[in-house]
Parts: C-alpha cells; structure tokens; sequence
C-alpha cells in the first residue's frame, strides 16, 4: 500500500499515520524528520537546512527529492510506504510520480484530513492553554496567530496538489473532526476499497503481541 497523507498541523496525521503504518507493518516516511536528521549535521550544508527549516520555507525539490528517493529504495520500503510532508509542491508530485513509473509501481491512495480551519484553531489552541496551564487572553492569541501564520503557509502549499491529485483521481478525504479512533476507522474503511482484511490483520496480530 503506497499512500500519501495530508493534513493541516494539529490534524492528528502524526497519530493516524502510525495506525495505519501498523497495520500495513510499511514505514512512516516523514520528510520533516528525515530533514532534522540531515540538519543537525555540523556542516556548512546542515546550517543552511537548519536556517531554511527554521524559517519555514521549503527546502530545494532536489535535496528532498533525493532523500525520498533514497529511502523508498529501501527494502522496508519495498511493500509500501506512508508518506507524510512530501510531496509539497506540485514540482515534487510529477517528479515523484516519474520516479514511481520508471520503477514500474504507483500511489495507491492520496488521503487529506480535512478540517476546518477555524474549528482546528479552536482545538489547537485549547490544548495548549490546558497543556501549559494557562488561560491568558494574551497567550491565546499568540498561539492563534502563530497557528494562522502555519495554516496560511499549509492552505497555499497544498491546494494546488489536493488539485493535483483529484484531477488523476487518486484523492479521498477524510473529516478530521472527529475522535482519533472514528477517523481511524474512516480512513480504513477508505483503504478498505482495496485491502481492508489486510489492514485488520494486521493491526490485530501487532495488537496481540
Ligand atoms: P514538517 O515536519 O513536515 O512540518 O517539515 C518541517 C520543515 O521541513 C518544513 O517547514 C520545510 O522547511 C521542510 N520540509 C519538509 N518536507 C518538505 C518538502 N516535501 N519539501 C520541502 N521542504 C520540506
């Protein structure tokens, strides 16, 4: 199962891509987390991911290209793969899809958690005044317009995809508005469309040990 998730910060894509990596026993390949690892290298090359990560902008497409490439071409990577942070621009998706065909394989599945906006600023935000124990007004519009700043970048980064892959009829979307374990079993029952025994298999063997 190759599947690509999408979702807003704070939609719970962390968590859900976990359930479903389980079930399928395929990696979780975040391309932020693979980009920390390279940034913390004491090079010259490690300062300039670090800066450009800590800015909030994009890295080049080359650079994360590459160590997505890299690490599909690894054997745990050889049943499938969850694929989380890439592609972001449209540029990534075509040369994805590319290096997908010259291997002879494709996405089975692009799935977005969708959320609304407002009701994710809500949540987020709540959780954070309860987290650190605060119910300032001042602090809740800091972590309001810092969330708005982070879904503005999101909103423009992946429309332009969600659009992509709708037009090559690869998108489902699932509302991320509900409990953990109902959007669980939503996005299973949209894998289900393809190999739901295998997902339930699955999580019930690694359940059981
Ligand atoms: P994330 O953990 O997915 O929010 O990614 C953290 C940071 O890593 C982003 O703000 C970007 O600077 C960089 N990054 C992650 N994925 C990509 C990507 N597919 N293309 C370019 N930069 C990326």
């Amino acid at each position: 199962m190759r599947i690509v998730l999408i979702g807003p910060p704070g939609a719970g894509k962390g968590t859900q891509a976990k359930r479903i990596t389980d079930a399928y026993n395929i990696p979780h390949l975040s391309t932020g987390d693979m980009l920390r690892v390279r940034a913390s290298a004491k090079t010259s090359i490690g300062r300039k991911i670090r800066e450009t990560m800590a800015s909030g902008k994009l890295l080049p497409d080359a650079l994360v290209l590459t160590a997505i490439i890299e690490r599909v071409a690894q054997s745990d990577a050889r049943r499938g793969f969850v694929l989380d942070g890439f592609p972001r621009t449209i540029s990534q998706a075509v040369s994805f899809d590319e290096f997908l065909d010259a291997q002879g394989i494709e996405l089975d599945l692009v799935i977005e958690l969708q959320i609304e906006e407002e009701m994710l600023l809500d949540r987020i935000v709540t959780g954070a005044c309860e987290a650190t124990r605060t119910s300032s007004a001042e602090r809740t519009n800091d972590n309001h317009e810092a969330l708005k700043v982070r879904l503005d970048r999101y909103r423009a980064q992946i429309a332009p995809l969600i659009d992509y892959y709708r037009l090559g009829r690869m998108l489902k979307s699932v509302n991320g508005l509900q409990s953990v374990d109902a959007v669980t079993k939503q996005l299973f029952d949209v894998l289900g469309w393809r190999d739901h025994n295998t997902a339930a298999e699955g999580l019930r063997a690694r359940r059981s040990r």
